[in-house]
C-alpha cells in the first residue's frame, strides 16, 4: 500500500461541501481524470482487433459524464482503462495530475481501493450476506481484519448512512433475494462508496432493470453527483439517461465521434 501515499487523499463524502453555494454548472471545473490518445487491441489467434483507436477525453471534477455508443464500440474497454482494471497498449491515463496507467499493480490497486468506485450491470452482491454486510465487504477486504475490527463502529455507521442515501434505510437486514433489481443496484452503489471514492465508474448500471427501477438508480446517481460532489462516468445505452448528464461522450468504432 506504500504507493497509495503518492495519491492525494480524498475528502470524505460527508465532509465535502454539500451546501447551497455550489459552483454553477457552467463554470469550468478542474480536470479529475484525463486520457491521452488511448489505444487498445485484443488479439484473436494472431489477428489484431483494434478496439480503442485513439481516445482523448477529460472528465471534470464533480461532473456526470455519459459514455454512449453501439454494442462493441469500446465503451467497457474504455471504462476499464479509466479504472486501471486494464492497461492501454498506447496512450496515457492521468488522475489528479498524476499518470496512473503505468503504476505498478499495488499502486493501481490502491487507486481502486481508495479513489475509484465501480459498479456493473449485474450487482455481484453476496447472497448469504445482508445488505449492511454486503456494503461492508470492501472495508473487510481492503482494510484487513485487525483494522476492520478496530474501526468497525465507524464503518457500520458509514454503511448505514450510505444505505440511507440510496434509499435503503429500511433494507439493512434484508438479503439480496428479498430485493428488487433496482434496490440491489442501489446497494451495489452504496458498497462502491463505502471506501469514500471521489470517482464512480458505472458500466450500464441500469442495463438489467425495467424503466422504473432504472430511473430510481439514475436518480440516486444524479443525487450523489449533485449533492455529494461525486464525479460519475457512466456507460449507458439509454439516450434518455444521457440527456441528464453534463457531458456525453459518443463512441463509434473505438473513437469519440
Ligand atoms: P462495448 O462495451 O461498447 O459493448 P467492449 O469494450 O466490451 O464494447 O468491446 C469492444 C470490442 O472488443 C468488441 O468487439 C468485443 O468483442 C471485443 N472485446 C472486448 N473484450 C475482449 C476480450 N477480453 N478479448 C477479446 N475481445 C474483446
Ligand atoms: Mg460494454
Amino acid at each position: 500500500m506504500n504507493n497509495s501515499a503518492s495519491v492525494k487523499r480524498l475528502v470524505p463524502l460527508s465532509k465535502r461541501n454539500t451546501g447551497g453555494n455550489k459552483t454553477p454548472l457552467r463554470v469550468a471545473r478542474p480536470t479529475l481524470l484525463e486520457t491521452r490518445d488511448l489505444q487498445k487491441s485484443y488479439y484473436k489467434k494472431k489477428l489484431e482487433i483494434p478496439v480503442l483507436r485513439g481516445v482523448s477525453m477529460e472528465i471534470p471534477e464533480n461532473s456526470f459524464t455519459a459514455i454512449v455508443g453501439k454494442s462493441g464500440s469500446g465503451k467497457s474497454t474504455l471504462l476499464h482503462l479509466l479504472g486501471t482494471l486494464d492497461k492501454p497498449d498506447q496512450g496515457e491515463v492521468w488522475y489528479q495530475n498524476q499518470r496512473i496507467d503505468n503504476l505498478p499493480p499495488s499502486g493501481r490497486e490502491a487507486l481502486r481501493n481508495n479513489e475509484f468506485g465501480l459498479i456493473f450491470q449485474f450487482y455481484h452482491l453476496l447472497p448469504e450476506l445482508t445488505m449492511l454486510e454486503n456494503v461492508l465487504v470492501p472495508r473487510m477486504i481492503g482494510n484487513g481484519l485487525i483494522s476492520y475490527w478496530r474501526n468497525k463502529r465507524k464503518f457500520v455507521a458509514k454503511a448505514k448512512e450510505l444505505l440511507e442515501t440510496v434509499g435503503l434505510a429500511h433494507r439493512l437486514k434484508h438479503k439480496p433475494n428479498q430485493l428488487s433489481g433496482g434496490e440491489m443496484q442501489r446497494a451495489a452503489i452504496a458498497r462502491a462508496l463505502i471506501t469514500e471514492p471521489k470517482l464512480l465508474l458505472a458500466d450500464e448500471p441500469t442495463g438489467n432493470l425495467d424503466s422504473e427501477n432504472g430511473s430510481d438508480v439514475l436518480e440516486t446517481l444524479l443525487h450523489l453527483n449533485r449533492e455529494h460532489d461525486l464525479t460519475i462516468v457512466m456507460v449507458t445505452h439509454d439516450e434518455n439517461i444521457a440527456k441528464k448528464a453534463d457531458n456525453v461522450v459518443k463512441m463509434v468504432n473505438g473513437r469519440i465521434a
